[in-house]
């Protein structure tokens, strides 16, 4: 199957998870996560309608950034992102999935007080406590929106979650209601419901995902085939 028939058959699927949940299928977006891919399959995404690309290093986006991968759709950053890198993407991608901690916060704020310009984010939620993950505790969430709602150059959208890798079927669902409770108590109680961004579901969950409220999914493997790994 080409690019073109996976992302084809994705927005089906995506269509029809919408339906059976009783949402609008136009209200959700889905970003291809391009990691390991070049040029080419980007531009073959953007070509068959993809609604925006995510990068998860740097240096691969930088280098990808050259060959004009991404012309023509907005391009997101969705990986742990480095404080010494912030620097590379505030104002290049024009959403940032992963701001995890207050560290990584203040430095979006500095780096785009320096640019003039507000950087978009969704704050990352751990929703599983694991230690190899990035992403605030749900405990620490609300304290977390609250200082960065004071950032006068970031703009909080709403949020991203990671689950943990799970071998049950639907077995990451109970977590993705979980992180739709707090996008919608937290857009509510401090954000003046001005979220617009659930980011959550990919390849082997996304529907899922949208069952629980998500508006924005992540898919990787089942657009751009499974990644060769050196
Ligand atoms: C790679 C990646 C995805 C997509 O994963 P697939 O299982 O290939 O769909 C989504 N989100 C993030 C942050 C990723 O790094």
């Amino acid at each position: 199957m080409s690019i073109a028939e996976n992302i084809q058959a994705i927005r089906a699927r995506m269509d029809r998870a919408a339906r059976e949940a009783g949402r609008d299928p136009a209200e959700i977006l889905l970003v291809g996560a391009s990691k390991m891919n070049g040029a080419a399959a980007c531009r073959a995404a953007i070509a068959a309608g993809i609604d925006a690309l995510g990068e998860n290093r740097v240096q691969e986006m930088t280098a990808k950034l050259e060959e004009h991968a991404y012309d023509g759709a907005p391009l997101h950053f969705i990986g742990r992102l480095q404080r010494n890198k912030v620097r590379q993407v505030v104002g290049t991608a024009s959403l940032i999935h992963s701001a995890g901690s207050l560290a990584l916060l203040e430095e979006i704020q500095r780096q785009a007080e320096k640019r003039a310009l507000v950087q978009d984010v969704l704050l990352e939620v751990n929703i599983g406590g694991e230690e190899s993950k990035g992403g605030f505790a749900p405990e620490e969430l609300y304290a977390a929106a609250e200082t960065a709602g004071g950032f006068p150059n970031v703009r909080v959208l709403g949020l991203m979650t990671i689950p943990p890798v799970e071998r049950e079927p639907h077995g990451n669902f109970p977590y993705f209601l979980k992180v739709s409770q707090l996008y919608v108590d937290i857009s509510r109680n401090l954000y003046d419901n001005s979220f617009k961004y659930l980011s959550m579901g990919m390849s082997d969950d996304f529907e899922d995902a949208i069952a629980a409220g998500a508006t924005m999914i992540r898919v990787g493997s089942a657009i751009f085939g499974h990644r060769q790994y050196q």
